[in-house]
Parts: structure tokens; sequence; C-alpha cells
């Protein structure tokens, strides 16, 4: 794969975006800069819907909605999805409307199966389906009848299988941490799992907010890019978020996105497209880049620091792989990035 460009503004290719959250609109609870501004315009301009996608199961689209409004997001629940509406049609395709379900989750998760038209039951009962997704109260009587339910065979659909959760005091586990529980205990594996990087949840999301042609925007080659990727959607990396240049141009074809970008407003620019030259130098805007036989990366011509990333992407993913690419490339990524 290799990054795809466009003459026109980005926000005219698509009909919808969706956003992950935090490293893309936010970063620890305050919107980054330009964010609000650039999706206001593509939809003003351009007529883009902004649907807000994300992993966690914990919080019901409304609270979702006060959060991100707490921080300047205007939006409404039906431009947000959790991955818990995603579990919970998932869990009503397996099973059928009216059946019985176990949840292992709290109001975010209760909420999307009720709205499905699952039938949610009291512990000691025999479900049908487990839907499983993290919440902050959750607790070993709750983990213990989801084992119950396991063993006489119910469906299990996991929210998620992120294994931590950052939170301002540090990592904490996360709903994939509790799968692992679930699964030593039951000796199953979940048997879908709805999260990115998951198809389904971006998937689903699309569905729901009738979007037939959205860009898929984030900061996680592991989880946004790669569910990108696996749904057969168009994507953004931004770098706003945690990803850095060494583990973008490390990452392999399942994780390669279609655009690199610095953030959320590039939905608003063209972007120079990379081309092989008649050398098979690479160029993207005014930068180029070559790749020796050794694998090394050469600065042949300078530009825009994000057209010599680009440029340089593309001349990594192209070349064939070579185990100790990754650390050559580390010098000249400490190079650029004390430019
Ligand atoms: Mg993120």
């Amino acid at each position: 794969m290799t990054l795809r460009g466009t003459d026109q503004p980005l926000a005219a290719l698509y009909d919808g975006t969706l956003l992950d959250l935090d490293g893309t609109v936010h970063r620890t609870g305050s919107v980054l800069p330009g964010v609000v501004q650039a999706l206001a315009r593509s939809t003003a301009e351009h007529g883009l819907v902004h649907v807000y996608v994300t992993n966690n199961a914990s919080r019901t689209p409304h609270e979702l909605v006060a959060d991100l409004s707490a921080m300047g997001v205007q939006t409404d629940p039906t431009h947000v999805f959790t991955s818990a509406q995603a579990a919970a049609s998932l869990a009503v395709q397996q099973t059928g409307v009216g059946a019985a379900v176990l949840i292992v989750g709290g109001s975010g998760v209760r909420e999307a199966v009720l709205a499905v038209g699952l039938r949610p039951v009291a512990a000691g009962a025999r479900p049908d389906v487990v839907v499983q997704g993290w919440f902050p109260d959750l607790g070993w009587r709750l983990l213990a009848e989801g084992a119950f339910a396991l063993q006489q065979g119910a469906f299990w659909v996991a929210t998620n299988l992120d294994l931590t959760l950052p939170t301002s005091r540090g990592v904490a586990p996360g709903n994939g941490s509790f799968v692992h529980a679930l699964a030593l205990a039951s000796g199953r594996k979940p048997d879908v799992v709805a999260g990115k990087p998951e198809p389904a949840i971006l998937v689903e999301a699309a569905a729901a907010s009738g979007l037939r042609h959205p860009l898929v925007i984030g900061d996680r080659l592991d989880t946004d890019i790669q569910g990108a990727n696996a749904a057969g959607l168009d994507s953004v990396l931004v770098l706003s978020g945690v990803t850095d240049a060494g583990a973008l141009l490390a990452a392999d074809a399942a994780q390669q996105p279609t655009y690199v970008a610095a953030g959320v407003d590039a939905l608003l620019s063209s972007m120079p497209a990379t081309l092989a030259d008649e050398h098979g130098d690479i160029r993207c805007g005014d930068a180029r880049v070559g790749l020796d036989s050794d694998g090394r990366l050469d600065l042949l011509t300078d530009g825009a620091a994000i057209d010599v990333l680009r440029a340089a992407c593309a001349a990594t993913w192209q070349a064939p792989a070579q185990p100790d690419l990754t650390e050559r490339l580390a010098g000249a990524i400490a190079v650029w990035e004390r430019r």
C-alpha cells in the first residue's frame, strides 16, 4: 500500500468521517487546536457528517455527547457510536430480538442491549448471550456470573480487547484484561469482538449513520488504522496522538493508512501524492527521499516536514522487508525530529 494524494480538499471525497476521540479530537480532556473549526467547516462546505467512534463501552451516547460538549465539541447522540452499541448489534444478529442477555458491563452496555431489543436477565438465569464491556465498578460477582453463563454455553460478545486503559494516575486494566480473566475461568475465547481493530464497530457506525463512503480518522495504527483496513475503508493517521514517525515508518501493510496528516484540520486541505520518479526515488510535494540498497533512507531534497515523512513512508513501505530496517530508520527519524 502507498499513500494516496488528492488535488481536492480531503473532505470533498467522502460523505462523512468516523472519528477516534483521544489523540484525534482531544488529548487528556482538551480539544486539540483547530479541530472544532475544521469539523464545522467540512460540514458547512462539503456536507460531511461526523460520527465519533469509541471503544469505551462504559459511557452512553448521551454521556459522551456531554463529555464532548464540555470540551467545546457539539454533537448529538445519533452521531456517537460506542463499542457497546456495536456489541449489542452483533449480539442481536446472533440471537434475534428478545433473546436473554447477561450484561457483564455498566450503563453503556445496558442501554445498548435494550436499544436493540435484547432482554436483560438477572444472575442465575440461563442467558443466550453474554455481552461484556468494561465499566468502573466491574467486580468479581458479576465476572463470576459471566463465567457461569459461558460454561453453560452462552454466546460471548466482548465490546473490545484493549488490555489497558490510560488514566490520569497511570495505566489501569481495560476490558481485554477482564476478557482474559473470563477466558481463563471458562476455557473459552469470545465468539465475537466489536471494538477496534475489529471492523465491526466501524461498519456498524457507518450503517447506523447512513454513511456509504466514510473516512476513518485516528491516531493509533493497531486500532484505528488496522480496523479501517479490515473494514475496507480509507483512513487518515493523524500525528496528534500516540503514533510517532518511527512507528509509522515501521507499520506493516495491515496498519498502513491511506493518508498521513498532522491533525484533523487536514480535512480542509489537498494532499500531494507520493510518486516514484525516474530514479526510483519518492517525491511528495517538494520533498524527495531515496532508499539505498542497504535500506538506508536519504533525504535528497528538503520539503515540508509532513511531506518528507509521507515520502519516507512510501519509500519504506514499498521496500522489501528487512529485519533491521527499523533500526536503520531510527537514525533518519531522529535527524528529522530535530529539524
Ligand atoms: Mg486515539
